[in-house]
């Protein structure tokens, strides 16, 4: 018996392999999760099929497409999701998206436009997602969803600009979703992991540099793995984490508690 045996979980946003809800849908397979993918659109599509390819019994994985910035797709995913499985225990939203301008250039040139899409498809969507999760949750006695977040929201890190807002708008959608969805036994969490490779830490400028940042400053002095977020999404879809709820737990081996270190005497 794994720890989310008997679980059924909706995994938006893997891209490719190295995609941190990849990361996260390995730990769920491996606890004996059954899962479900949504991905962007057609570029994607292959990927993730490859991808699927690898865990047990691909046929019976449901795949659907979801773009969040177009009207009605949501809703139809959660349609079709819950005509084939009936119920939903877990939801995984880990997907965003910005102009690259309004990541790297000037904070004061972001655009109404720029601002507008990037809070739509990388915090407003968490809203839209719970909304249609919720019926199928509640057929389930209840459930935990979690989005992805970063330190970004809270202190300025360069080169995040228009997502840091996304992120802290973001946080705060966890905080009114988990007050609300409560009294349904759901749960709404997010996860601030540290810096990892990925298709969408390849538009923020310097990721390498921010990753040697990482391993020289956090307490723990090591960088972030998608195993290692894969393992607290794991805790976070559990029922290890019942009492939990509206909070933002920090997969970071300790960056953000850091403010002065002294080096070893
Ligand atoms: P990724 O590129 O692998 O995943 C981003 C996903 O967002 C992709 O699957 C993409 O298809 C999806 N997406 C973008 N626009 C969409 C839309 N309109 N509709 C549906 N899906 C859409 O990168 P990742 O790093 O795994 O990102 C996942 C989440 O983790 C994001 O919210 C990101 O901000 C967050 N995060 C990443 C890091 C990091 O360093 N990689 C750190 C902290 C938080």
């Amino acid at each position: 018996m794994g720890m989310l045996s008997g679980k059924k979980c909706l995994i938006m946003g893997v891209a490719n392999k190295r995609s941190i809800a990849w990361g996260i849908a390995r730990s769920f397979v491996r606890e004996g999760a059954e899962v479900a993918f949504s991905y962007q659109n057609e570029r994607f599509r292959e990927n993730a099929v490859e991808l699927i390819s690898e865990l047990p019994d691909p046929d019976k994985i449901p795949l659907l497409p979801c773009d969040v910035s177009v009207e009605g797709d949501v809703p139809r995913l959660f349609d079709e999701l819950g005509k084939r499985w009936g119920k939903l225990d877990v939801l995984v939203h880990s997907l965003a998206y910005a102009r690259n301008e309004d990541l790297t250039g000037n904070f004061v040139d972001i655009t109404r436009d720029g601002y507008k899409l990037a809070h739509e498809i990388s915090a407003w969507s968490l809203i839209e997602c719970a909304k249609y999760a919720r019926p199928l949750m509640v057929a389930a006695g209840g459930g935990s969803i979690m989005t992805m977040t970063y330190i970004a929201a809270e202190r300025v890190v360069a080169h995040y600009n228009v997502m840091a807002t996304a992120k802290a708008a973001l946080e705060c959608n966890v905080r009114y979703l988990a007050a609300e969805l409560g009294r349904d036994n759901i749960r709404v969490n997010a996860i601030s992991a540290g810096p990892i490779k990925t298709l969408a830490a390849s538009a923020t400028k310097g990721i390498s540099t921010i990753k040697n940042i990482y391993e020289e400053r956090s307490a723990m002095h090591k960088n972030i793995t998608q195993e290692d977020v894969g393992d607290v999404g794991l805790f976070l879809a559990s029922d290890l984490s019942r009492c939990m709820t509206g909070q933002t737990l920090y997969a970071d081996y300790g960056f953000g508690i850091m403010a002065i270190e002294f080096g070893k005497e």
